[in-house]
């Protein structure tokens, strides 16, 4: 096992990320071109940030001379340790977003700036190291669960891995595993549960420590206990961090402090659930 996940801890050595989850593993080549290419210039590294996030005025297609693009004159400015909520039908540019703030793809126009920064002027490593992502499919490698936690900052301590599990809710579920932290798990997380893998997500990122978080919120069901165990450690890793989270549950959107109400690929709504209720528009008639 050990020699099979060595692959595995340098690629994640080079990312520190969870880019596979996000982008599709085909998508890990392309990047690893990109990031040979940005060597051949150095760039500016991104560090101790607030957190503040601005679109100004962004557009964004996929593919070049697309007469619609999927991403349409978007702005909008996240404060240092909101919670953003994106809304909005399949297809409307939620995950599109997400890639462009984590700069998975560039903008075709308009600019991204963190803390007044157009990461387009930073490393890409230096960006995706303020950024923690708790996604849908918690990418799991072949290793032990220590491993897999201590993914999200590679020169953690194991008391620390431990720590974070613990905050994560993830720590008495490790316990009861027949080899505890020691367990080994194969890529598709044998033994584990969705929602526990959820958890290993979040202690990952409690790790990572990141300013800002990413979060995709599942929709596949999950035990009602675990589910509380899920919303809990997320309250937790959020608060004080910029958050963007692609949101299916009422509860997440009506705590968010904005609302962006996206549809083909523009900001149709943005505000406060309040707010957007009161303009008895498209979010008013989407949450019912
Ligand atoms: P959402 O997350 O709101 O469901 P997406 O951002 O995934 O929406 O998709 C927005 C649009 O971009 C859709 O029309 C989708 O088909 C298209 N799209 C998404 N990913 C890609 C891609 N890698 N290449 C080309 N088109 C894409």
């Amino acid at each position: 096992a050990r020699q099979f996940t060595r692959p595995l801890n340098d690629l994640a050595n080079q990312f520190n990320t969870l880019l596979s989850a996000i982008a599709g593993a085909e998508r890990v080549f392309d990047i690893l071109d990109e990031q040979e290419e940005e060597k051949s210039y150095s760039k500016n590294d991104l560090s101790s940030i607030d957190g503040k996030v601005v679109f100004s005025d962004v557009s964004f297609s996929y593919e070049e001379g697309e007469e619609k693009q999927t991403i349409e004159h978007v702005s909008f400015t996240a404060q240092a340790g909101e919670t953003i909520a994106l809304v909005g039908p399949t297809g409307a540019g939620k995950t599109t977003l997400i890639n462009l703030i984590s700069r998975f793809y560039e903008t075709n126009e308009g600019f991204i700036s963190i803390d007044g920064i157009d990461i387009k002027e930073v490393s890409r490593d230096s960006l995706r190291k303020q950024m923690a992502f708790v996604l849908q499919d918690t990418f799991l490698f072949h290793g032990t669960i220590l491993e897999n936690i201590r993914y999200g900052r590679l020169d953690a301590s194991d008391k620390e891995v431990e720590e974070a599990a613990s905050f994560a809710n993830a720590d008495s579920f490790i316990r009861k595993l027949p080899n505890q932290y020691q367990t080994e798990i194969n890529h598709d997380g044998n033994g584990i549960s969705h929602g526990q893998k959820q958890l290993l997500a979040i202690a990952r990122a409690m790790l990572a420590n990141p300013r800002i978080l990413i979060l995709d919120e599942a929709t596949s069901s999950i035990d009602t206990i675990t589910e509380l165990k899920i919303q809990e450690a997320l309250a937790r890793l959020m608060e004080g961090r910029t958050t963007f989270v692609i949101a299916h549950r009422l509860n997440t959107i009506r705590n968010a402090d904005q609302i962006l109400v996206l549809k083909d690929g523009k900001i149709l709504e943005k505000g406060t659930h309040e707010e957007l209720v009161d303009m008895k528009g498209y979010y008013a008639g989407m949450v019912g």
